[in-house]
């Protein structure tokens, strides 16, 4: 059974003064069974809001929003996997915002994969291709070669163990306040579980949660959710605000429920 997920994506957004405050208040809102909820605040936060998390409401997880590829070195201004142990158990990769303004290429995401596998950190993998290559028709060779590009080389039984998440985040829905259909993602998810078979996740196609991300409120959250290949959402605007995860996460305990995951 896979698992329904709400993860926070709050980017370069709050400060160690207000992070915990924000972090008490959202989990104080979305105590709903069967969804596993995950916040991602700037690194600079991340302990801050593991401490109030902690004292509030341990079962909401911590994540970074990236990590770097190497393990140590002369790599000023950057942090690697093993110095976010104690600090976040999720890691989002591969964000479109990472790939415009840092460059990331496919097979650098890969060796951030592997080196947030090693230490325990369950990745969100973010795939989602750029207008221009939706209008030429091309938006699920585009998601199906970043997976691929990033999945070279990953021994299956890691990805599997390592509880790999997929976010489709097609580009142009990315605080644009564009999303894209339910039946979009969808069919992405679909395309996006062929490509996790191609990849040696034969059985993991099924079983591995695919998000979607884009513009995600609590108005539009219910067209997506109603997909059954949809398994929740990352968040991005809306994740800093109480009112609207509260909303997001309740339709996501819904579909838990349908689910039956909820005891
Ligand atoms: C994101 O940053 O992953 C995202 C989906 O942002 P937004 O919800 O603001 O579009």
């Amino acid at each position: 059974m896979r698992d329904v997920i709400v993860a926070a994506n709050w980017k370069m957004h709050t400060t160690p003064t207000d992070a915990g405050e924000l972090a008490r208040v959202i989990a104080a809102r979305t105590r709903i069974a069967g969804v596993a909820r995950v916040i991602c605040p700037p690194f600079v936060c991340l302990a801050v809001v593991r401490e109030s998390l902690a004292a509030v409401d341990p079962s909401v997880s911590v994540g970074a929003q990236t990590v770097h590829h190497e393990l140590a070195g002369a790599f000023t201004g950057e942090i690697s996997a093993p110095m976010l142990v104690g600090l976040a158990t999720w890691v989002i990769l591969g964000h479109s915002e990472r790939r415009r303004d840092a460059g990331e290429t496919d097979a650098l995401i890969g060796r951030k994969l592997g080196r947030a596998l090693d230490a325990g950190l369950r990745p969100i993998l973010c795939v989602g291709e750029r207008l221009e290559e939706r209008e030429a028709g091309r938006q699920e060779a585009v998601v199906r070669q970043q997976l691929a590009g990033a999945l070279a080389g990953h021994d299956p039984a890691s990805l599997r163990g390592g509880g790999l998440v997929i976010a489709y985040e097609p580009v142009w829905a990315i605080g644009t306040g564009r999303n894209a259909s339910g039946a979009d993602a969808a069919r992405m998810a679909a395309a996006i579980r062929a490509g996790l078979a191609t990849a040696g996740l034969a059985e993991d196609g099924e079983s591995t949660s695919v998000l979607y991300g884009g513009s995600v409120t609590s108005v539009n959250i219910g067209e997506f959710l109603a997909e059954p290949g949809i398994d929740g959402a990352l968040v991005g605007g809306a994740s800093l605000k109480p009112d609207e995860m509260a909303g997001i996460v309740a339709r996501a305990g819904l579909t838990a429920q349908g689910r039956g995951l909820v005891p």
